[in-house]
């Protein structure tokens, strides 16, 4: 009894995380919200409560399932449970490789094609409280989204990047303007702006993995 009041804190007292086996995900283009207990009360998984996870994190573009990695899903779990237990949001889990290939930006052997990850979103929680927690469970990826406010985890390797949003262009303007007509010497790094901006106009919540 004793055991089960402590899952209540999100953390044991040698800040092991708890898993409460309860999760609650939310997939955010369709609005579909799921509460999952996925483990019986013998500790045993439910397959039942796992075809329904499985379902929910579908590719978006074809329909088609994977079946969820239950290390993920307690991976999911145990974050979920330290914010509060209020859910997650789901903006993107298994994609088909006609999903992933249609994504800008989309690591090309990225793992969510195996069903392995997951990108999230924790309402009232930014996505740097997020990574923090991902990196301590060190359990697989962690992909940090700060300008998108989502972050990627993933059950592959121990690994971690950003993905910032490029710099302005803002310098290259200000040099067409100068009055003497003669145009100043880009600085060291404005070309690397104008190669990184193509990234600018994609809009849409993507993974870019390593
Ligand atoms: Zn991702």
């Amino acid at each position: 009894m004793q055991a089960e009041e402590g899952k209540l804190s999100g953390e044991t007292s040698d800040n092991r995380p708890y898993v409460s086996y309860n999760s609650t995900l939310t997939r955010q283009d369709t609005g579909e919200k799921l509460n999952a207990r996925y483990r019986n009360k013998d500790g045993t998984y439910n397959q039942t409560e796992l075809d329904k996870v499985t379902r929910l994190m579908r590719c978006s573009l074809t329909g088609r399932e994977m079946p969820v990695p239950v290390k993920l899903l307690e991976l999911l779990d145990a974050v979920e449970d330290r914010f509060g237990k209020k859910g997650l949001i789901l903006l993107s889990g298994y994609r088909t490789p006609k999903l992933n290939g249609q994504l800008p930006g989309a690591a090309k052997n990225s793992l969510h094609m195996l069903g392995w990850a997951a990108d999230i979103k924790i309402p009232g929680y930014s996505s740097t409280a997020v990574k923090k927690y991902g990196l301590k469970l060190g359990a697989g990826g962690v992909g940090y989204y700060p300008t998108k406010g989502f972050t990627h985890l993933d059950v592959g390797k121990v690994r971690y990047w950003v993905v910032k949003k490029p710099p302005r262009k803002r310098y290259v303007r200000r040099a067409r303007q100068r009055p003497s007509g003669k145009a100043k010497k880009p600085r060291l790094g404005a070309r690397r702006r104008k190669s990184a901006r193509p990234q600018r106009k994609n809009r849409l919540n993507l993974c870019k993995e390593p």
